[in-house]
């Protein structure tokens, strides 16, 4: 189990344990109630945004151990703009990768997305909407949104996808719970290129991603901006990325390889 969910488990017990003596002695000292809620919110806001910990679900930040290789993965897309331009690239290097895709976008660019399968790299759910609050909607609306989702994919490729990469990366238990449903799993990452911003630049992508490459990471890049029709800096820095993996003697790993390893 990821320490932080021990963690968690251990911080909700002794919550319990804390309620339950106040209500048998009398509550503690203001100051020690206000630490303590302060505490686990602080703890509980940690496992949402961070995905790494893994604090609520059972994500995939890295291969597995003895895995060779760099996965990359290019999120928000598909885009009419920007995504051939990725896939021209990965050819160039033979490389595959896996694309997580927003379901409206995906409805609207359906040969975007079976071109992408085509070429041999594997598309995984976004979310329909890309709801940057998805941690704060109920089941009812986070099941529609990633079912929807799942749909379009299903409808485009005749595959139900597998992987389910969470907006902005963030969980909490109904995210994980919905997920599993759906036989997803979730898919974080270990390198984090920050590329999506407007003013980004490419070299700025480059010596980021290039700091985090070794056997086993997983790349979170952008084939398209979350918003608007700008180019995210990692497009542009994808030759220099290609440069830095040949330079480590790293390869480019197919993410479904590495789970079907497991
Ligand atoms: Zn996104």
């Amino acid at each position: 189990m990821p320490p932080a969910r021990i963690v968690f488990f251990a911080a909700t017990i002794g919550g319990i344990g804390v309620t339950a003596r106040a209500i048998m002695t009398g509550p503690p000292p203001l100051s020690v109630s206000v630490a303590l809620a302060s505490g686990y919110m602080a703890l509980l806001l940690a496992g949402v945004f961070v995905l790494r910990l893994r604090m609520f679900a059972d994500a995939i930040i890295r291969g597995p151990r003895d895995a060779r290789g760099v996965v990359l993965t290019f999120d928000d897309g598909p885009d009419p703009e920007h995504t051939r331009e990725v896939l021209d690239l990965l050819d160039g290097h033979a490389a595959k990768a896996t694309f997580f895709v927003i379901g409206h976008k995906a409805e609207k660019h359906p040969e975007l997305v079976s071109e992408i399968v085509r070429r041999g790299h594997e598309v995984g759910v976004h979310g329909f909407s890309h709801d940057r609050f998805l941690s704060l909607r109920g089941t009812k609306h986070v099941r529609d949104d990633l079912n929807k989702a799942v749909r379009v994919l299903e409808n485009i490729t005749g595959k139900t996808p597998a992987l389910f990469r969470p907006p902005i990366g963030h969980t909490n238990p109904t995210i994980a719970r919905v997920a599993d449903e759906l036989d997803l799993t979730v898919v974080g990452w270990s390198v984090g290129a920050r590329d999506g911003i407007a003013r980004t630049k490419p070299e700025d992508v480059v010596s980021r991603v290039g700091r985090g490459l070794r056997d086993g990471a997983i790349v979170l890049l952008h084939d398209a901006a979350e918003r608007g029709t700008h180019k995210p800096a990692g497009i542009g820095a994808l030759p220099g990325i290609f440069e830095k993996l040949a330079a480590k003697n790293l390869v480019v790993a197919h993410l479904p390889d590495w789970l079907r390893d497991n």
